[in-house]
């Protein structure tokens, strides 16, 4: 069986971890090297706390691309480096499956541009749990219905982007079946800044961040004398694997940016 060969961006990170154990259980991917900020020369299971895996480290991705032969790569890094990541990935011919969150419109134009010009995929996705996916389209369902909708997405306090990249993507969603439209009191007045949440077209997202979360939304639907709540509740990182492990086996069939896992679930 041929082994699809992993760079993997990030492997001290919280996510980075998981996928380090998922490329190592699962048959048919191999883990060729990865890219940190530090351990430059060393290995992974130079690491402490890491299986006994001897791909090497580098600090400089062009340099990782230019000494290993690779497929994919991985990327679960922050916004500013996983961008700069993907981009060389795709110069340099390799696919890419993207976890980090924080992308901005015109990273996402730029990026599919570049794959679009290489004819390989990038597959990046806001979230990779199974479930969140099905929150966001059954979100989209009621959204028809129900046209008063509040976002609520609760993280651990270390994340970097706000709102997460599920709450605007489910925002995003709701707003392609929704009449545009601004909601609560016409004349309404926020005492203390922010009270209302962010507005994305008239729907109001919420940022919670606290220790203790992992990635958790509701998205609360009200009409006349009804009310309908939506909740995903992400408990540890390892939900956020069988999306990697679809991801990285589907990037190697695809020759365009596919931006969300909805879009290769059915
Ligand atoms: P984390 O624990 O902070 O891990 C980020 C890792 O990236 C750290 O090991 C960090 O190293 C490393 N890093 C920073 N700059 C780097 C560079 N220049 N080169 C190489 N590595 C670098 O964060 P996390 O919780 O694992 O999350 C990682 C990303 O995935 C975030 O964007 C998060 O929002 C996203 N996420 C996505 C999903 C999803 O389903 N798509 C789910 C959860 C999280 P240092 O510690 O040395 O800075």
């Amino acid at each position: 069986m041929e082994k699809i060969r992993i760079v993997l961006a990030g492997p001290r990170g919280r996510m980075g971890r998981e996928a380090v154990a998922l490329i190592q259980e699962t048959e048919n991917f191999e883990l060729v090297a990865a890219v940190d900020r530090i351990h430059d020369g060393e290995y992974i299971s130079d690491i402490e706390g890491m299986p006994n895996v001897k791909a090497p480290i580098y600090t400089d991705i062009e340099r990782c691309f230019q000494a290993v032969k690779a497929d994919v790569l991985v990327d679960l890094t922050t916004p500013e480096i996983g961008r700069i990541h993907t981009k060389k990935a795709l110069e340099y011919g390799i696919r890419s499956v993207v976890g980090t969150t924080g992308f901005s419109e015109e990273d996402l134009k730029e990026l599919k541009e570049l794959a679009e010009e290489k004819g390989i995929g990038c597959i990046i996705a806001p979230n990779f749990a199974i479930g969140a996916i099905l929150m966001m389209k059954f979100s989209q369902m009621a959204a028809k219905y129900f046209d008063d909708v509040e976002i609520i997405e609760m993280h651990h306090d270390q994340k970097l982007d706000a709102p997460s990249g599920t709450g605007l993507k489910t925002a995003e969603l709701i707003s392609e079946v929704r009449e545009t439209k601004q909601q609560g009191h016409p004349e309404e007045k926020e005492l203390l800044t922010g009270a209302r949440g962010a507005n994305y077209d008239g729907i109001r997202v919420h940022s919670v961040r606290l220790p203790g979360l992992i990635a958790h939304q509701e998205v609360l639907f009200g009409g006349f004398g009804q009310g309908l709540k939506i909740r995903h509740d992400s408990y540890n990182r390892a939900s956020f694997m069988s999306g990697v492990k679809l991801a990285v086996d589907t990037v190697m069939k695809v020759d365009t940016l596919v931006y969300g896992l909805e879009n290769i679930i059915d």
